[in-house]
């Protein structure tokens, strides 16, 4: 009797992009113009059966959740900082 393994054996170099800790003031997107960009780490790893096994090389990028916009990091450019603008109402007000 014969049995017959079929397992695709996939592999690939997929990017794990991981935001980087700490603290981090939401920064504007230059394309959606959401604050929603955040400084991340974006990784190339060697994947085997979708298992990640080696990393490969790292880079430090600009990432946006909203429309996913990617920008690796230069040194003299960050996208500005989100700051509320001047009709900015505290959601709570506190009277003595
Ligand atoms: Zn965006």
């Amino acid at each position: 009797m014969d049995f017959f393994f079929c397992i695709p054996l996939v592999f690939g170099c997929p990017n794990k992009i991981k935001p980087m800790s700490g603290n981090q003031s939401p920064r504007i997107c230059p394309r959606c113009h959401n604050a929603s960009m955040f400084a991340a780490k974006s990784r190339t790893w060697f994947e085997f059966c979708f298992v990640p096994l080696i990393p490969l090389r790292s880079k430090d990028v600009w990432m946006c959740g909203i429309c996913q916009l990617q920008t690796v990091m230069q040194p003299g450019w960050a996208p500005p900082i989100a700051e509320p603008g001047p009709g900015y109402q505290p959601a709570y007000i506190q009277s003595g």
